[in-house]
């Protein structure tokens, strides 16, 4: 083990413990203070459950429209056939037996000054503190030609459900011998190596399936999560199938046309018979609305409370919030959850909150029997939340095909204990 990997496990050690959802006394008080939780995703429900766990006296509301949400981590596999839907689906049914109250509706707007969330069906939700993860929106038409109609033609499928089944069915209705491209967009971004997975996932379906096909990936970028990993693989695996064009050799789109699925760079135009749009994001809309979202789209927050740096009361976790060096993951999106529920329920109690430590890993499957991860630990430094020095770490380079294999095992494993803890 490298020295880095074993510093990882002692912080990650370290970290779970300030995290861990140890139940703070019960202090006497008058009503039970009031938790909204809007948005029911990996850090909304992994929140909602934890505050529950720490004080069974609050009363915690989770505001979710969706009946079943639809998990975006493993849906690479169901974009390349190897794994269907359904395993992505998760109702709240143990959520609501967890004793949280679940509001089937969309939140409209918040106001802040009064403490309360509206509700689509016009219904408004006091609350003491409110924790807002809705994830992510697509900006729709800051690539010109991308709207959401576009979104037919050139699926996004990064929000998963309907758009995942959309590009799946396009990849098998395309002929042997066709090219599919994926433009992946500058960061930020949900799932930072995630463009590169689903890349390797459908370089693996075209090699068995359609192997006179080719891929291109134009990248806004020149580099990216566990590139050499990726690239190693690549070359190993998909030669002369994957082609990836970095934003210095003309990878940036500037434009698309969804009519004949064209992509537009500064170095000409590439015609695709499947054509993924990863297109540029920012936090959900309600962030927004709520007045909790800056310029850039996104969230900026307290390191330490998660606490939205522009509305008090408000907590802003997931891919919502601008969290320094942590990437916007389904772990992390779980780590700050915890944190944050640990944080409220200390600042319901007029306690003050302690510095946390925040772990993340991220397993990509470069073909089905192939994983790598990249892990770190981090910690609030200089306003943000950076990494710590020397802890984390990548899969080793040139590793033999059993270490790739026993990764991708790891990587199902996650899936299935993230999601048995938040849903199950
Ligand atoms: C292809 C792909 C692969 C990925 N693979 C991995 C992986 O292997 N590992 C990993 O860690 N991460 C992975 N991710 C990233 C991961 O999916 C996200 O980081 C994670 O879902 C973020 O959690 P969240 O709770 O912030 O957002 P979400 O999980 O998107 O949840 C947000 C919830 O908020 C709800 N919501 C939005 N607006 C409102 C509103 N107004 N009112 C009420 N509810 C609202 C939504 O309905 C949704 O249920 C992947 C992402 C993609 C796209």
């Amino acid at each position: 083990m490298s020295s880095g990997r074993r510093e990882f496990l002692k912080l990650g050690a370290a970290a779970a413990a300030s995290t861990a959802l140890c139940p703070y006394p019960v202090f006497a008080r008058g009503a039970a203070p009031k938790v909204v939780v809007i948005g029911g995703g990996f850090a909304g429900a992994s929140c909602a459950r934890a505050l529950r766990t720490i004080d069974p006296a609050i009363a915690v509301t989770l505001v979710e429209p969706n009946p079943t949400f639809t998990a975006c981590p493993f849906s690479n596999n169901v974009v390349a056939g190897l794994r269907e839907l359904s395993a992505q689906q998760f109702t709240y049914e143990h959520v609501a037996a967890a004793g949280i109250t679940l509001a089937g509706t969309s939140a409209t707007a918040v106001d802040a000054a009064a403490r309360s969330v509206t509700l689509a069906d016009g219904a408004r939700l006091p609350y003491d503190r409110l924790v807002m993860a809705p994830g992510i929106d697509i900006r729709w038409g800051a690539l010109p030609g991308y709207d959401e109609a576009a979104s037919a033609s050139m699926p996004h499928a990064w929000r998963a459900g309907e758009q995942t089944l959309r590009l799946r069915r396009q990849l098998e209705a395309m002929p042997d011998g066709g090219v599919v491209v994926i433009s992946a967009p500058a960061n930020p971004f949900r799932c930072p190596p995630g463009p590169y997975e689903r890349a390797s996932l459908i370089a693996h379906f075209l090699k068995t399936r359609k192997p006179r096909s080719k891929l291109i990936v134009l990248d806004a970028k020149d580099v990216f999560s566990k590139q050499r990993l990726f690239q190693q693989a690549w070359a190993e695996l998909y030669p002369g199938l994957l082609e990836w064009v970095p934003v210095s050799r003309g990878g940036a789109v500037t434009a698309v046309d969804p009519t004949t699925r064209t992509f537009v760079t500064d170095f000409g135009r590439h015609k695709a018979d499947v054509a993924n749009v990863i297109p540029p994001q920012k936090a959900g809309r309600i962030a927004e609305v709520a007045g909790v979202a800056d310029r850039s789209g996104w969230c900026p927050i307290d390191p330490v409370t998660f606490e939205s740096r522009l509305e008090p009361r408000i907590h802003v976790i997931g891919d919502a919030a601008i969290a320094g060096a942590m990437p916007k993951s389904a772990f992390a999106a779980n780590s700050q959850a915890k944190t944050c529920a640990v944080v409220v329920a200390r600042l319901l109690t007029g306690a003050a909150p302690s510095d946390p430590k925040l772990i993340n890993t991220c397993y990509s499957l470069i073909a089905p029997d192939y994983g790598i991860s990249v892990a770190g630990v981090y910690e609030p430094s200089g306003g943000q939340l950076a990494e710590v020095k020397g802890a984390g770490g990548v899969s080793p380079a040139g590793a033999p095909r059993e270490t790739r294999a026993a990764e991708a095992v790891l990587a199902e494993a996650w899936f299935r204990t993230i999601t048995a803890e938040v849903f199950g």
